[in-house]
């Protein structure tokens, strides 16, 4: 998948602020943060959304596990944070390579827009 975004990420060819890596997945700071904090966590191998991320065994759970970690390294797991995965076309997904934001740092209001 050449022209994925961020599997060039994964792959080094797209540069990006590493925060946390493990086997599977990889955390790296979004260019455009939304919050204090602002992390992205993907698979390394290219899944291009939630429903290709469910039919991997265990793909989830590593993946909300790493964005926990993220929250502990960066300091909000204390004070709350939020995890999102944006899905398909009303929820503005826009990279078509599964990932979990991760954000806090701040209070959010809920509905979200
Ligand atoms: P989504 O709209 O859920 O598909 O989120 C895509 C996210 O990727 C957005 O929050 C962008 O700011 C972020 N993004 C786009 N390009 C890059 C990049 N080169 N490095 C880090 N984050 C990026
Ligand atoms: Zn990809």
């Amino acid at each position: 998948m050449p022209d994925c975004l961020f599997c060039g990420i994964a792959s080094g060819a797209v540069p990006a602020t590493l925060v946390l890596e493990s086997a599977r997945t990889l955390a790296f700071r979004d260019i455009n943060p939304q919050a204090p904090i602002h992390v992205l966590v993907i698979p390394r191998d290219h899944v291009r959304d939630l429903a290709a991320a469910a039919a991997d065994e265990g793909l989830l759970a590593e993946i909300a596990t790493q964005a926990h970690q993220v929250a502990v390294a960066e300091g909000i797991a204390d004070t709350g944070y939020r995890v999102v995965f944006n899905t398909g076309g009303h929820a503005g997904q826009t990279v078509h390579h599964v990932h979990a934001h991760v954000l806090g740092g701040r209070p959010m209001s809920w509905p979200p827009g």
